[in-house]
């Protein structure tokens, strides 16, 4: 087999984000850098925990050719191979449906990164990707206009994430940081809407006394 370790490993990533609930059902898919010229893809619609090395895809780079690998690969097959052809110092990318990340994607917004150990994972911010149906040639191109050097994560919008990282490893680290930015936003902004809406029922309440206070008076009795 083919870059047997490198497919291992896709395996092995993959059981890991299942298990954390980054990868739901077959929802969520992965790429790795194999070499110069080759990418690791996990294989469509199937249940990563009955998935083998043999089952992961083996892809040409630069025109997604099959050089090895049992089953269809990914259809965000093309949204990996956008992002690892422009940014040659990712080893690895995934997309995930993961819950808060997902959620915030409805806001349409990016993301400042402020705290230090989440701009070395992260980048400088958490960029949006325009609304494109998945899988397609679409979505891939709207991906590959927004992406930049120093960003490695981006929300698509009402559909996931897609993070991308200088090793496997980092490249985990970043989807779970991103869940936990996107937590303490989404905490955030609730917090800042319960105190807004608690003041406005403080102002109401004042002003309801103080037309209490002063009751309507008749013009002609
Ligand atoms: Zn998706």
């Amino acid at each position: 087999m083919k870059f047997e370790a490198a497919r291992q490993r896709v395996v092995e990533m993959s059981v890991l984000l299942a298990d954390h609930g980054y990868f739901a059902a077959t929802g969520g898919n992965l790429a790795l850098r194999v070499d110069n010229d080759h990418i690791a893809v996990t294989p469509s619609a199937t249940d990563y925990y009955q998935m083998s090395a043999a089952d992961v895809c083996v892809l040409r780079l630069a025109d997604l050719r099959k050089i090895d690998g049992d089953r269809t690969p990914s259809v965000e097959t093309g949204m990996h191979a956008q992002l690892l052809r422009r940014r040659r110092d990712c080893m690895a990318s995934i997309h995930t449906h993961q819950p808060a990340a997902s959620a915030l994607t409805l806001l349409s917004m990016p993301l400042a990164v402020t705290r230090r150990a989440d701009c070395d994972l992260l980048g400088s911010q958490v960029l949006t990707v325009g609304y494109a149906p998945s899988g397609t040639r679409w979505l891939s191109g709207k991906l590959r206009r927004a992406l930049r050097a120093d960003v490695n994560a981006y929300l698509l919008r009402t559909h996931g994430a897609i993070c991308c990282g200088s090793s496997p490893e980092r490249t985990l680290q970043a989807i779970a940081a991103l869940e936990a930015l996107a937590i303490a936003y989404l905490r955030e902004r609730i917090a800042a809407r319960e105190a807004s809406a608690s003041l406005e029922q403080t102002v109401l309440r004042k002003l309801i006394a103080v037309l209490d206070a002063h009751p309507v008076q008749e013009l002609i009795p």
